[in-house]
């Protein structure tokens, strides 16, 4: 498990995460360029202090083209007042805000997907400081950790809460409870083991946390967004960092599903034009059509059947019909047997 750097940030914070009260302001990101010698980027960052209790962390724009947590985090940031915090909200709604700012998953300056970096290096490129700043600045100040992803411009998924398996079981009661509390139609729990993703950096330093995947297709779904909002208040109040008189709807009931392996992942064979056969929320069998790939360029070539290797609900498409090999086309998930 990579560890951040121990050397100090080199991002600059115009606002004091121990203050009470609310305050705005941006990490000024160094960015001496051609146009801007002794320049910066500001990213913004908000936080909510009052009094005693949980420090959270709820971040968007992680990926760039991801809007609806953005979106969810601006209104949570005009809403909530310091009365309604007990503790420490710290809001991040365009965490990786070249990308964020371009409408892109990786930044424009460095290439860099931010969730592919961490811990980050304080000397590293814009993303690398970034993943750093976020592990040794804001971690430590947090205990709980919501990310809100959703598909990007290439994917579409039906909403969902993302939690990383942990051999810690005390840890995933706890984390399924605030999966419960969002009551996103769907939880998956994900069974993957990369260490540059913010969740390995959460788990190693015992915060809870989870990520949601909230739509996609490089827009912003109302209904998706009706569901991160309802959603995220409860997972606040559950947490205790918003005050428990707070209105929040109950939560619906959540499917809890998880994704075991790479068969769950159904990538293109071929290249060529995609005509997919189900749709976003299906229950497949195994060996089921999935879709084909046809060949325009070669016109009188029959197409090549995709088919599900293994049994599942659908829970992610692809978006853009044009595919080259191993381009992911669908993901399901399966239900958990033991719950
Ligand atoms: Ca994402």
């Amino acid at each position: 498990m990579a560890q951040a750097k121990s050397e100090k940030t080199r991002i600059a914070c115009e606002i004091d995460f121990d203050k009470g009260g609310k305050q705005q302001g941006y990490l000024r990101l160094p960015h001496s360029v051609h146009r801007s010698a002794y320049g910066w980027i500001g990213i913004p960052i908000v936080c909510i202090k009052n009094g005693d209790g949980p420090g959270v962390l709820v971040q968007a724009g992680n990926h760039g083209d991801e809007y609806e947590g953005q979106v969810v985090i601006a209104k949570l940031i005009r809403e909530l007042k310091p009365k309604d915090i007990r503790g420490r909200l710290i809001l991040f709604p365009m965490a990786n805000y070249p990308a964020a700012r371009a409408g892109t998953r990786v930044s424009p300056i460095d290439q860099g997907n931010l969730n592919r970096l961490f811990p980050g290096d304080p000397h590293g490129t814009p993303t690398q400081m970034i993943a750093h700043y976020i592990v040794s600045e804001l971690l430590p100040r947090v205990q709980y950790v919501f990310d809100l992803h959703s598909g990007g411009s290439s994917l579409e998924l039906i909403p969902t809460v993302d939690i990383r398996y942990s051999t810690d079981a005390k840890r995933m009661k706890g984390v399924i409870a605030l999966a419960r509390a969002f009551g996103a139609p769907i939880t998956y729990i994900g069974h993957g083991t990369g260490t540059t993703m913010l969740s390995a950096q959460t788990e190693h330093l015992g915060i809870l946390s989870f990520a949601t995947e909230l739509g996609g297709i490089g827009t912003v779904n109302p209904a998706n967004v009706a569901i991160a909002e309802k959603g995220i208040r409860r997972v606040l109040k559950h947490t205790g960092v918003l005050r428990s008189n707070y209105p929040v709807e109950q939560a619906p009931p959540t499917r809890l599903t998880e994704i075991l392996g790479d068969a769950y992942y159904i990538y293109a064979p071929d290249e060529g034009v995609f005509e997919p056969a189900v749709e976003l929320g299906a229950e497949v069998k195994k060996g089921q059509k999935a879709g084909a790939i046809h060949f325009p360029e070669s016109p009188d070539r029959e197409p090549v059947d995709v088919r599900f290797p293994i049994a599942g609900i659908v829970i992610c498409r692809r978006i853009g019909a044009r595919v080259q090999i191993g381009d992911c086309v669908y993901h399901l998930a399966s239900d958990v047997k033991s719950a």
